[in-house]
This record gives C-alpha cells, structure tokens and sequence, in this order.
C-alpha cells in the first residue's frame, strides 16, 4: 500500500480518487451490448454468456429439479449458517416496512395520504464473476419479499459447466425469488432491461456488480429503468488512533481486497506504530490467502493516510464517503455521531465489516465511489414507491378555491384555475 504522511488539505480530493477506468470506452461496449441485446433477446443473451462467461447454453433459465437438487449439494452447515443471516436480515428489515397509511387533515375537509406500494416486477443482480455472492441473494431479495414484490427476477452468471452455485440456489428458493437466470454482466441487466422471449421486462434493477454490470444499469436507467444506485466495486476505509490492533485492521484491509483486483481500501490513522505493524501483518495475514493475487494488486491501488489529529481524520473520512467504514478508535461512538458520509459503519474492535457483509443483519448493497454522500444502501424502501393520495369534500375545495385559483392565474395556467372555479359553488 502507498502511505501518505500529513498530506495538506489541498492535496486531499486527489488522494482520495478511486482507480480510474476508461470510461469512455468501457460506455461504448457497454452500449453496443445493450443494442445487441434490445435487438436479439435471448438469442444474444446465449451470445454473450458464450463469450464472456465461457459456456454455450441451450436454456437459461434455472429448472426446479436444478433447485431441488442444489439443497442436497451443500452442507447442512452452510445451511443452517444461511438461515441464520436470513433470519437477522429479516429481523433488521421487516422493522423499515412503514405504516401503511396515515391520514392527514391539513385542513378541514382535505384529507391527504402516503401509501407505501411495492415495486411489482424487480430484477436482482447477483455478482459471480469471480465469487458466488449468495450472501447477495439474501441481501437482496428478502427486503424485496418483505416489500411485496409480485416478481422477483435473479440473475448470475454461470460457472464454466453451466451451473449455478448451489447456495445461490439455495438462498433464492429461501427468500421467494420467482425466476432464476443464468446470465451476466451487461447482457444480465439488458434482459431485464428490455425483456427478451423468456425474460419479464422488470421496472426497477437493484444489485451490485463490477464496472460492466454498473455501467449497464446506468445505461438502462436512462431509458426510464429505475436503480437502487451505483454500487460498483467494493471499498472499506479504516480510521485508527494508538488504540487499534494492528492484525484486525489488516484483516480489515485484506477482506476487502481480496474482492477483486479493482477494489480499494484505506486507512487513515494518527498512529505511524499503526502503519508500521500493519504492513508487516499484512504481508504475514497474505501468505494465508487463497485469493492473495487478487488481494495485492488491490492493495496497489490502496493507501495509508497519516494525520495529525482526530479532526482531520473525520474530515478526512466524510470526505471519501467510503462504502464501509470501520471506527478503531477510542470514544468510537462519539465519533460515529460526526460521520456524515457513509453506506455503513462498524463501530470498535469487535465490529469486523465481515460481520455485516453477511449475517448481523445491515444490508451489504451499498453505494460505492464517493456515492454515500448521497445515496443509502439497499433497503425495504428501495423495493417501494410511495403513492400519494387526496379526497376534498365540497367545504375542503371551497376553503382552498381562491389560493390555488390565484396561484395558477398568476402562473398563466388558466384551464388549471377554471378546474377549480367549475366546482366551488357561488
Ligand atoms: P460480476 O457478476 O459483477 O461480473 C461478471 C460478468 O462480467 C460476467 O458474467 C461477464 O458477462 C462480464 N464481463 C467480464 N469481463 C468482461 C469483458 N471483458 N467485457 C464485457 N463483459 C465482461 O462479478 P465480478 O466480476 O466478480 O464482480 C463483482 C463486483 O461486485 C466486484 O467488483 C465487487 O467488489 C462488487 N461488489 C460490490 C458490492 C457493493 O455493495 N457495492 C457488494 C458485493 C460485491
């Protein structure tokens, strides 16, 4: 990891720029895929998985004898351990479903009220490139089910044989996903997108995914599709003082950049014994890795960060937005009150972001690349619209007549004001 000592502030927004990708080009291909897809559904779908994922298929959709037959290839252990974090994912979430309507008078004889609906068709991207993110699917698709969605599409892509991770299978028929398909990255989001002959064209694409998979959705979202946010490659950001311990912030560090080669991770410390111990942790906790290629070259675009005080790491922090932040500092509940940009934060020592990728119960879709000053993670609200609703009974229209009848004759809109007038008696 590169480490940065006292940088001045004014050097801090280059400091904290995630790796740059062309994105010019990367749009381009991106398009020309979507096209393809619009164009030829399912048939270019197949195309696509064939060269990208390197797997000829007939059929993508995944058949009931394929899940049924996934229940018995894992083990009960992971089973249990998947309905365990299903069932806190459940508990956190079932807890955001809003009351379902709430009638307010604001004035007499209007009566005006908000009612949660669910999103009827969603569409579920679930990464697998290169780690078959199952604890996707349960982040995913139970906060869709708590919300009522009617159709729950899944998308993944398939390994070499054709087959889907039998605990992605597993957590879907777990969480009441209705359609499972074997595709991904561009063509995935173009199917959903667009429909093809045995895909539901679905209203909104929620899921996170690596640079292909988000530029898709941004893409589509501009043909009127909704999405949960830009959540591309993972990040986590670690604010340490003396108090840390040097091995946890390095398996901090390492366990998300062993999510792939493009993610990005960071520590910002008052304490240069902190840098010291946990670079050599670091090099001891790789040798270890199975993914340790994929984790050092993350690590390259990675850094350390020393400051001076507390202050300017809270600055610094809010400034990066980081996806996940963990807090290994003392008074660490204080400072997570001053943390205004963050999709999640992990609070002491015992607070691992592992924790939270996979069962305490927070969601793990969450805005990356600075988007967290702006953007939540997923949750039940991001599978609901909100549907607003009005009854005026004669008294209400008349008492309000003459303010909407001035405003809209001040606006130049009269067919707004004599659809007013037209009703209010004498
Ligand atoms: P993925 O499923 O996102 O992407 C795999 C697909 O990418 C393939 O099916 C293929 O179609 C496409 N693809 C690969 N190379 C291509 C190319 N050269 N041209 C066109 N398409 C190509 O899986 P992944 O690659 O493992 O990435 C998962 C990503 O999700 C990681 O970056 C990880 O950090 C991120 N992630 C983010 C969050 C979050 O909440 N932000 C959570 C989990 C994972």
């Amino acid at each position: 990891m590169i480490v940065v000592k006292n940088p001045p502030r004014e050097a801090w927004q280059g400091l904290l720029q995630r790796p740059a990708f062309d994105a010019v080009s990367l749009q381009e291909k991106v398009a020309a895929i979507l096209n393809d897809i619009k164009t030829n559904g399912d048939e270019a779908v197949l195309k696509y998985t064939a060269l990208y994922d390197g797997v000829q298929l007939d059929n993508f959709i995944v058949t009931k004898e394929e899940i049924a037959a996934a229940h018995q290839q894992i083990s009960n252990e992971l089973k249990a351990a998947i309905v365990l974090a299903a069932n806190n994912i459940k508990t956190f979430h079932a807890k955001q479903l809003t009351a379902k309507k709430e009638v307010i008078e604001t004035m007499p004889g209007i009566a005006c009220w908000r009612k949660p609906v669910a999103i009827e068709k969603v569409g579920l991207y679930v990464p697998g490139g290169s780690a078959p993110l199952f604890s996707t699917v349960l982040m995913l698709a139970i906060p869709a089910q708590l919300a009522g969605c009617k159709e729950i599409v899944l998308c993944t892509p398939p390994a070499k044989n054709g087959t889907i991770h039998p605990a992605i299978l597993f957590a879907a028929a777990l969480t009441g996903v209705t359609t499972i398909i074997k595709a991904g990255g561009v063509q995935a989001i173009g199917a959903m997108a667009y429909g093809t002959e045995s895909v539901s064209k679905v209203y909104k694409i929620l899921g996170p995914g690596n640079q292909y998979v988000t530029c898709a959705k941004q893409l589509v979202q501009q043909e009127g599709i909704a999405i949960d946010m830009p959540a591309g490659p993972s990040e986590v950001c670690v604010l340490a003082d003396e108090s840390a311990n040097a091995a946890f912030v390095a398996a901090d560090l390492l366990s998300q950049a062993e999510h792939g080669v493009d993610s990005q991770v960071l520590l910002v410390t008052t304490s240069a014994r902190l840098i010291e111990e946990t670079t050599k942790e670091i090099g001891k906790q790789l040798e270890n890795l199975p993914r340790q290629e994929i984790a050092v070259r993350a690590l390259e675009n990675s850094k350390m960060i020393l400051l001076d005080n507390m202050e300017d790491m809270i600055a610094m922090v809010n400034e990066y937005a980081a996806e996940h932040l963990i807090l290994a500092c003392n008074n660490a509940d204080a400072v997570a009150e001053r943390i205004v940009n963050a999709g999640s934060v992990f609070i002491g020592n015992f607070s691992p972001e592992s924790v939270g990728d996979y069962a305490s119960g927070t969601n793990h879709t969450l805005p990356t690349h600075g988007f967290a000053k702006a953007y939540s993670g997923v949750s039940v609200d991001s599978f609901v619209k909100k549907i607003t609703y009005q009854k005026l009974t004669q008294n209400g229209l008349n008492a309000i007549a003459s303010s909407v009848i001035t405003m809209a004759e001040a606006e130049g809109l009269r067919a707004h004001a004599e659809a007013v007038k037209i009703r209010v008696k004498g």
